[in-house]
């Protein structure tokens, strides 16, 4: 093995969509645990909407990255060297870590990983990590699907978008999705059973969703910001529907916030709950969590794709595919080779 640890540096704040130009790729050793530590040989990393926004001067639902830091990031890794009581070498873990090959930490943030029973390697950040708790506890706390019911949801075909639809197909739900290309609309239909699709790139969104839901909407499970979907899921949503915050994507590079949706009104006249959420506020009901997701998994109901970047080198290039819809899935870049990648 190597002794270098090559990582990604943010060195400052960046502009828009121009992030390239404050990431600088290099190496230095590979740190040793102190007392109290471990060190973690990071297997896949997770590349996140969010990353962007943890790259400005504010913080957000967590700190802003430090300028000249090593940019942070999900990572599932293995456990090669311990001095922390909690963790044992050869463990699988996953936590808050950083965009390089090796991180010491002192377990804060981290946790052993779940068994992943039949499920391949890729199942840790496709499904359980964040991804698949966001779609869970969004979609089943705030909404609370009930059979029958219409929901919709934006990003429909990715990561955490096609885990909400399959669950709410789970929960008897009539599901339409929103998505930005027609091979994504034929997956989340044909594949994953969404009732309908709609490219919000080519259809006029307001006029299909109000065919598509005679009935109104029930649930709405909101990824992207944007103002005139938003009115158009706001005027037909039913008495007593619920609405989930989860992301506001469309905003995440721009340097002023847009306007917002016109339509509130319509949260007071028809009594609908709007609500915002951040995943890490769940980590203490996981159990209830991944033993549903292992359980439909393994029986074949949630199915989930991965979008695997080879080279942490990449990394960068890759965060741009978020924002423009080019991912298809849960967007991974697998660090290092390990006899643990089956
Ligand atoms: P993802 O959906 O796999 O990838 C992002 C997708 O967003 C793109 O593929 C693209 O799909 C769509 N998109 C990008 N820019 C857009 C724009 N301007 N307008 C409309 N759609 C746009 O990513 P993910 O990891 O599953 O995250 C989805 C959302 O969940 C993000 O907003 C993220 O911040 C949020 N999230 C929230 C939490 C939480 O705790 N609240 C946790 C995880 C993720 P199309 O082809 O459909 O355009």
């Amino acid at each position: 093995m190597s002794n270098m640890n090559r990582q990604w540096r943010l060195t400052g704040r960046p502009v828009g969509e121009d992030f390239d130009s404050v990431m600088e790729f290099g190496e230095e050793p590979i740190k040793s645990p102190g007392d109290g530590e471990f060190l973690v040989k990071n297997l896949h990393l997770s590349l996140d909407p969010a990353n962007r926004a943890w790259m400005n001067e504010g913080d957000t639902y967590k700190a802003a990255v430090p300028l000249g830091g090593v940019m942070e990031g999900f990572a599932v890794g293995v456990v090669e060297e311990s001095k922390n009581s909690g963790f044992a070498v050869g463990d699988t873990v996953s936590g808050m870590g950083h965009w390089e090959d090796y991180s010491v930490t002192n377990g804060q943030g981290w946790a052993k990983s779940p068994d992943l029973g039949k499920q391949t390697f890729d199942a840790h950040l496709g499904v359980y990590a964040i991804v698949g708790p966001t779609a869970y506890f969004g979609l089943l706390d705030i909404c609370d699907p009930q059979p029958g019911e219409t929901v919709v949801v934006t990003t429909a075909a990715g990561a955490v978008g096609s885990l909400v639809g399959q669950i709410a197909k789970i929960k008897g739900c009539n599901v339409i999705g929103i998505t930005g290309t027609d091979e994504k609309c034929n997956w989340i239909t044909e594949e994953l059973g969404f009732n309908a699709a709609i490219n919000y790139k080519t259809e006029d969104v307001p006029a299909a969703l109000a065919k598509l839901c005679p009935n109104g909407i029930d649930c709405h499970f909101e990824q992207v910001g944007d103002a005139d979907i938003l009115d158009a899921v706001l005027t037909l949503m039913n008495e007593k529907g619920r609405i989930s915050l989860c992301g506001w994507i469309s905003a995440y590079n721009m340097t002023e916030f847009p306007a917002g949706p016109r339509g509130l009104l319509n949260l007071i006249v028809k009594s609908i709950k709007m609500e915002g959420f951040v995943v890490l506020n769940f980590f203490d009901q996981m159990e209830r969590c991944y033993a549903d997701l292992a359980k439909w998994l393994d029986d074949g109901r949630l199915k989930y794709r991965v979008d695997m970047v080879d080279d942490l080198a990449d990394a960068v290039d890759a965060l741009h595919t978020l924002y423009s819809g080019a991912n298809q899935g849960k967007l991974i870049v697998k660090v290092q080779d390990d006899p643990a990648l089956n």
